[in-house]
């Protein structure tokens, strides 16, 4: 398949943007250009270990084609997704004059995305910005849609608004940098598009396995296409989740769940992928999927360096956390479930025997290949 270079997302109500993939920063002027930056001040907000490896390279590419640029730094890590860090943005684009014609440029993951975003959502009532991804799970997911937002007193995503990036610059060179727990985190992403939509994409990783592992170029760019491709037309046609958008959060109903009650030691990839066994485990029991199936999605997440089971948790209070979920709809949760591999469906009906069921099969699993 030919890897495209350039996807366009329309989302109703919503500004059109580019999501351009690349291999390198090179292009990144002449695409900031058509955003006609001339005139505009420009903050680079990035986490301190992308800033060591990118912003460098990104800020000298932006300084000549618009009117200033400057970089806000975050501290690194889900537990400085919160409002004081916001809060810290806001100063300094405010010590820096930033108006309303102004914009932010998120470079790093799928945290400094969600803050810049939110930055940027609610400063002066709304100002544009930029996504640059560097990781795999931001460029396969989170820095495409538009949702933004920080954690609250460690309830996920807690507060937060749809705002849509101007584009998005993939370049998926970054991820050459990237730690091999980080990737697989991407991975849990990319699974889970494969398994809500696409049973030839979820065939074709399983097949192009090692060449992921080893990171291949053009293997990952196809991959990170095809996931766009996935994301990208649910996005435009759901941009503010009122219906198929939610089948996105296939694996997050138990996955947040898990990730709060691990006090974010686990990543959000990781806890996902969680969740996307939990959940194929309920669509087994349903009927919809068959035992074969169920193990090979879940020995699939093993093999992409995903965990199957989670220690030092109580299955019964992860399900009492579900109940925080956003993704409940008037008292009820709004699961996820697989009709078969590529097809997923939204359940009002699951209830927590079924989720018990679930996660302790999970870590019986773990328990009983222990005992070999
Ligand atoms: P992250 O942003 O914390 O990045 C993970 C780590 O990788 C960080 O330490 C970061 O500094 C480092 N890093 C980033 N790029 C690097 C690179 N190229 N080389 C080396 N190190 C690099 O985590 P993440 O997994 O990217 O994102 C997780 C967040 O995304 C969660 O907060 C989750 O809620 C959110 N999310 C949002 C959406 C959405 O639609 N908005 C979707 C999925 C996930």
């Amino acid at each position: 398949m030919a890897v495209k270079n350039v996807f366009h997302v329309n989302a109703e109500g919503f500004n059109a943007y580019d999501i351009l993939l690349e291999r390198s920063f090179a292009s990144l002027p002449d695409e900031m250009k058509k955003l006609n930056v001339a005139d505009r001040r420009i903050c680079v907000v990035t986490d301190s270990n992308v800033s060591k490896l990118y912003s460098q390279e990104v800020q000298e590419l932006l300084r000549p084609i618009c009117r200033e640029v400057s970089e806000y730094v975050i501290p690194a890590g889900e537990e400085n997704k919160n409002l004081d860090e916001i809060k810290k943005i806001y100063v300094h684009l405010i010590e820096h004059e930033f108006d309303r014609g102004d914009m932010l440029v998120a470079l790093g993951g799928g945290v400094t995305g969600d803050m810049t975003g939110y930055a940027a959502a609610t400063y002066l009532r709304g100002i544009s910005f930029v996504q640059v991804p560097t990781t795999l799970l931001a460029q396969v997911d989170s820095s495409n849609g538009g949702k933004t937002g920080v954690d609250f007193d460690s309830y996920k995503n807690m507060v937060g608004a749809f705002h849509q990036p101007s584009m998005v610059y993939i370049n998926i060179s970054t991820l050459k940098t990237l730690a091999d727990d980080q990737f697989a985190c991407g991975m849990g992403e990319v699974l889970k598009h494969g398994l809500i939509r696409d049973a030839a994409y979820y065939e074709w990783c399983i097949e192009n396995m090692s060449e992921i592992a080893d990171r291949d170029e053009q293997v990952l760019k196809e991959m990170v296409f095809r996931s766009v491709a996935i994301k990208g037309p649910v996005v435009q046609r759901d941009p503010k989740e009122k219906g198929e958008r939610a089948l996105l959060n296939f694996g997050h109903t138990l996955g947040h769940a898990i990730e709060k009650m691990k006090n974010f030691e686990l990543g959000h990839g990781q806890c996902v992928a969680l969740g996307c066994v939990a959940a194929a485990y309920i669509s087994m029991k349903r009927g919809y999927l068959d035992s074969d199936e169920f193990y090979e999605i879940r020995d699939m997440m093993v093999g992409f360096d995903l965990p199957i089971s989670f220690d030092s948790l109580s299955s019964e209070e992860i399900i009492a956390c579900t109940r925080h979920d956003k993704k409940m709809k008037a008292g009820q949760i709004r699961f996820i479930l697989l009709k078969s591999i590529g097809h997923a469906f939204i359940d009002t009906s699951v209830t927590d025997a079924e989720m018990l069921e679930a996660l302790n099969t999970l870590n019986a699993d773990v328990f009983e290949r222990s005992g070999e």
